[in-house]
């Protein structure tokens, strides 16, 4: 039943919005059934830290595309995740600040910025069996995956595990801050002109409200087992 190793690119695209655990699930997925992990809201905010760095406005669509075009921007799977490289530098945390993810619903709407990251994204499909996380990677950068997952959760249900992910990682945290946040961006990211936020036609939907990750991960492994089969790694 398996394929050999590295002869067909199989991807599985996790798509949704912040906050339903899509990061997590599509690591420990990719772990689970052998496959490389890309996430590709990493690249966004790496994008979106040299826009702050550079200090120009997040809206200034030509001023973002000129800070955006030489970017070197690379993720690179380590031992306790993927480490995110902008012009060679470890930035892994510094994109996880609140003044990263206020402003890179908007920097992520500039189409050049999509364009340069879509392109390299579809590059790491290169013969790998890979799970790819994001919000249009079903509908733009891998729609013909051989598994489309949606998955989703009430606000409430998501803003309560981005506040205990920052509280566990030390950040500070306000629950009624965290779900605004959570609102806003999803708010942007579905509406923006370019590649918004929603689930392809043909993507399987998991609402992961009451479910506990291991049970996600159970139902995903079973589609990648029904969809793709067992690869040898
Ligand atoms: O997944 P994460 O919350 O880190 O993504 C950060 C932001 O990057 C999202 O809110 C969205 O604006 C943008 N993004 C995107 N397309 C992707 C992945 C992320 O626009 N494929």
């Amino acid at each position: 039943m398996s394929a050999p190793a590295n002869t067909t690119v199989d991807v599985v695209a996790i798509d949704g919005p912040a906050g339903t655990g899509k990061s997590t699930v599509a690591g420990q997925l990719a772990r689970r059934v052998g496959a490389q992990y890309l996430d590709t809201g990493a690249m966004y905010r790496a994008a979106t830290l040299a826009v702050l760095r550079a200090a120009v406005d997040p809206d200034d669509e030509a001023g973002v595309a000129e800070v955006v075009a030489p970017l070197d921007i690379r993720l690179v799977q380590g031992g306790d995740g993927t480490v995110v490289y902008l012009n060679g530098d470890d930035v892994s945390q510094e994109i996880r600040t609140d003044a990263v993810t206020a402003a890179v619903s908007a920097v992520s709407a500039n189409a050049a910025v999509r364009e340069k990251l879509v392109a390299s994204q579809r590059s790491h499909a290169d013969g790998a069996f890979l799970v790819v996380e994001g919000r249009d990677i079903g509908t733009v950068v891998f729609p013909n995956a051989e598994l489309e997952v949606f998955l989703t959760a009430t606000p409430e249900a998501r803003a309560q595990r981005r506040h205990r992910q920052n509280l566990t990682d030390g950040r500070p945290s306000d629950l009624a801050e965290v779900l605004e946040s959570v609102n806003r961006r999803d708010q942007l990211d579905s509406t923006r002109t370019v590649s918004p936020l929603r689930a392809a036609d043909d993507a399987v939907q998991v609402d992961t409200s009451e479910m506990t990750l291991n049970e996600v991960l159970d139902r995903l492994s079973e589609l990648v087992g029904e969809r793709i089969g067992v690869r040898d790694v």
